[in-house]
């Protein structure tokens, strides 16, 4: 990477504003239900606390649309960041203002202080220069260490480098770039591309982009449909992009010229309503009759989709093969996850809050070579767009 690095910095003594991804999910009493993002920033926040910096922790949480939100505050946050480190972090009750100002005035070298959900503000998502300044006006240096976010030009993300010196990358962003750069670098063939989810719109650029790259394409969830339906399959009442059919057809022949096996599932699971209550039956084939709605992977697919990941020495999936969130629904996407655990052989990675959510409920998450913290940022990654928050990082 040619951006600098967080190694680069002398941070001693220095107010250091550092966004993270701190967007974990809270249950309705506001308990932290997975925290694996804010484990992801520690080595950044330690190696600061370390070299004595004053350390300024910036994030947003949910979407508050630009007010106030007791149930997005990031007070759980902070007090499972204080557990993780041993230590008491600070909890501002703002991320711009005086009081916020008075606050970081009042911090000794390796304090932490963690301000308020960012996105309380509007100026935030529109990337506001009056509140980035403001942000700015809190710190010395600037690091960003938030990849899940770093697809979105907000004032913290991108706004805020533009009013400091140097604006740095953090670690978790440094690895997680590595990571996904091996597999458009160089990737060990077979590759294997396994879309899944209900965004169709969100993966095309990723399939059309690892084109010449991958050897197979694994289709399952709620975007296979949209490919089943422009085989001209009966799909029933099962997800569809109507307005992707045309694009799907071309990217099913595209694949063909590429010499790429585009798979999409032999036979599903179907339910007439998605409920954990509605009956479900296997389909013998790939059509899904009228009235019913495809809601998994069948087993014959599962079958395939597995031989598929155990001759492969390089596997990205993001989405899950089916409704994973209702628990018959799961077996798809447990099955995927517990595959590309097996291939110890190959270099697997996941991507997408939902496919890392079935890789964890699988318990087969340190079995995989990386987790990606960013799901829409690895994507966009993947499809060789820039992305702003890493693009507005001071040259090296
Ligand atoms: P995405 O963010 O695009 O990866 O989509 C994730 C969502 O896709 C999850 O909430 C899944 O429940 C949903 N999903 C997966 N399979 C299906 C399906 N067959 N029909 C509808 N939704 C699905």
């Amino acid at each position: 990477m040619n951006k600098l690095s967080l190694e680069d910095l002398e941070v001693s003594g220095k107010k250091v504003l550092m966004r993270v991804d701190f967007n974990v999910p809270l249950d309705d009493n506001c308990n932290i239900t997975d925290d694996t993002r804010i484990k992801a920033a520690l080595p950044s926040i330690e190696y600061l606390i370390k070299r004595g910096a004053k350390l300024i922790l910036v994030s947003h949480l949910g979407r508050p649309k630009g007010k106030i939100n007791e149930k997005m505050r990031l007070t759980p946050a902070a007090l499972r960041l204080g557990e993780l480190l041993g230590i008491t972090v600070r909890k501002a009750n703002d991320c711009v203002g005086s009081e916020v100002e008075k606050e970081v005035d009042n911090l000794k070298s390796s304090d932490v202080l963690l301000l308020e959900n960012t996105r309380f503000h509007e100026e935030e998502e529109s990337n506001d220069a009056n509140f980035s300044q403001s942000m700015a006006k809190l710190a010395d240096i600037y690091v960003n260490d938030a990849f899940g976010t770093a697809h979105r030009a907000h004032a913290s993300t991108v706004g805020v480098t533009k009013f400091v010196n140097k604006a740095a990358c953090g670690f978790l962003m440094e690895k997680e770039i590595k990571a996904l750069s091996k597999l458009i670098e160089n990737p060990e063939r077979p590759f294997t591309l396994i879309m899944g989810g209900a965004k169709l719109a969100d993966k095309i650029p990723v399939m059309e982009s690892l084109i010449d790259k991958i050897d197979t394409l694994l289709l399952g969830g709620g975007v296979a449909y949209t490919f089943c339906k422009a085989k001209n399959w009966t799909i029933g009442n099962s997800l569809v992009d109507e307005s992707k059919i045309d694009v799907a057809k071309e990217i099913i022949t595209k694949m063909r010229k590429a010499r790429v096996e585009l798979h999409t599932p032999l036979d599903h699971i179907i339910a007439q309503r998605i409920s954990k209550d509605a009956n479900v039956i296997v389909t013998e084939r790939g059509a899904v009759p009228t009235g019913w709605v495809g809601v998994d992977i069948g087993p014959q697919a599962i079958e395939e989709y597995n031989t598929e990941i155990r001759l492969s020495k390089t596997v990205f999936w993001n989405g899950p093969v089916g409704v994973f969130e209702i628990e018959k629904f799961a077996k798809g996407s447990i099955a995927i996850a517990k595959a590309l655990a097996s291939n110890t052989a190959a270099y697997t990675v996941v991507g997408g809050g939902d496919s890392v959510a079935a890789v964890n409920k699988a318990g087969v998450a340190d079995k995989i070579s990386h987790i990606s913290t960013g799901g829409g940022a690895s994507l966009e990654y993947l499809a060789g767009i820039e992305l702003p928050g890493i693009a507005a990082l001071t040259d090296k």
